[in-house]
């Protein structure tokens, strides 16, 4: 993805932060296998390098949403299954059938698809109140899947992140349906599933956010760690002046003169403009403000606490996701996924 030039902004990603982070949703998740789900690039990490590093410490259950996902990831670490979470459209046949990965079959047709294709080996999805994707547990899931052999029978939760009636009605939904439906293993609590209790692990746990250091609860404050630091190159130090303003809308104006660094990042980086005004660097705990609007590749920052910091210097993006939701009203995920192409991701 990235050219050999190294770029002015990367991510720094903690490799020993990611793995600790699947061992403890393992641990809290007792005796259900803890798999993860890598979709959108791995939440914007990088979804090649998060399977390998997961694999590498034992995952062997992996989640994407799209067949092209899905064929990025190849060829496939020794022993790990790869499910493909939006099933199959007609388009998606030539490589479901290839065996790259399972089809979650969300819909009577992509069941009737799959089936007739002689497709082997799937998952199938069951919805049990989200209304999204998944065959309706009213209907006869035993009767729409008779014949298939069903590697993983799924379900998701919508609202496992709050403490809401309907995660125990979804929770019983799926057991009532997995009463019915032969499957080899069950699966339902995503990360913040994990943390609900034990009748919600079943077989297969599918942690995403939760992994790379989004909190989807509080419980998961004591056990789950930081994995990204975005950091970005000064490329320009500048004095401005008393009375001049800075940035696009001339929306800072400053009362004294001012050390100001222009920062290669901005928000088709994912650093959105809620960080305008509100967001920081930080060097040596120091944090060194945010000067004005967040332009679409560049950023302003004061600098004046920081004399010796210069045009090539690197500068940490403060983006503990805690603080960076607060500033900036963007969710764990939505910090996470926004993430672009263009920082080189070092993983350290
Ligand atoms: C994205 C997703 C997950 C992971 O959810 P997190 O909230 O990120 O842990 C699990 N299951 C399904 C079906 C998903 O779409």
């Amino acid at each position: 993805m990235s050219s050999s030039s190294a770029a002015p902004l990367r991510l720094r990603l903690d490799r020993e932060a990611l793995v600790s982070n699947w061992r403890w949703l393992r641990a809290v998740g007792g005796d259900a296998a803890c798999g993860a789900a890598i979709k959108a690039n791995g939440y914007g990490l990088g979804s090649r390098q998060v399977m390998a590093h997961l694999a590498a410490a034992g995952c062997r259950d992996f989640f994407v949403a799209t067949w092209a996902e899905a064929e990025a990831l190849m060829p496939l670490p020794e022993g790990v299954s790869l499910s493909v979470l939006h099933g199959v459209r007609a388009e998606d046949m030539p490589a479901a059938l290839s065996g790259v990965a399972r089809p979650v079959l969300n819909t009577p047709e992509q069941v009737a698809r799959w089936r007739k294709a002689g497709g082997g080996a799937c998952d199938v999805m069951i919805d049990t109140g989200i209304n999204r994707l998944g065959l309706d547990w009213r209907q006869d899931c035993a009767a729409l899947t008779e014949g298939l052999t069903i590697h993983t029978l799924m379900s998701h939760l919508a609202c496992a992140d709050e403490d809401h009636a309907l995660n125990a009605q979804q929770r019983d939904r799926f057991a009532d349906v997995a009463q019915k439906v032969k499957a080899g293993r069950l699966s339902l609590s995503n990360s913040a599933g994990i943390l609900l209790g034990e009748s919600y692990r079943f077989g297969l746990t599918r942690p995403g956010l939760a992994l790379y250091g989004g909190m989807p609860r509080a419980e998961a404050e004591s056990g789950i760690r930081q994995v990204v630091f975005p950091q970005a190159q000064i490329l320009q130090r500048r004095k401005i002046r008393a009375g001049d303003t800075a940035g696009y809308s001339a929306t800072f104006t400053a009362t004294q003169d001012v050390e100001a660094a222009i920062l290669n990042l901005g928000y088709a980086d994912g650093y959105l403009r809620g960080f305008s005004g509100r967001g920081a660097a930080l060097v040596e705990g120091v944090r060194l403000p945010v000067l004005g609007r967040v332009s679409m590749d560049l950023l302003i920052i004061d600098v004046s606490a920081q004399p010796d910091l210069a045009e090539g210097d690197w500068v940490d993006i403060e983006y503990d996701l805690r603080i960076a939701s607060a500033q900036s009203g963007l969710s764990h995920y939505e910090l996470l996924t926004g993430l672009g192409a263009r920082y080189d991701r070092i993983w350290a």
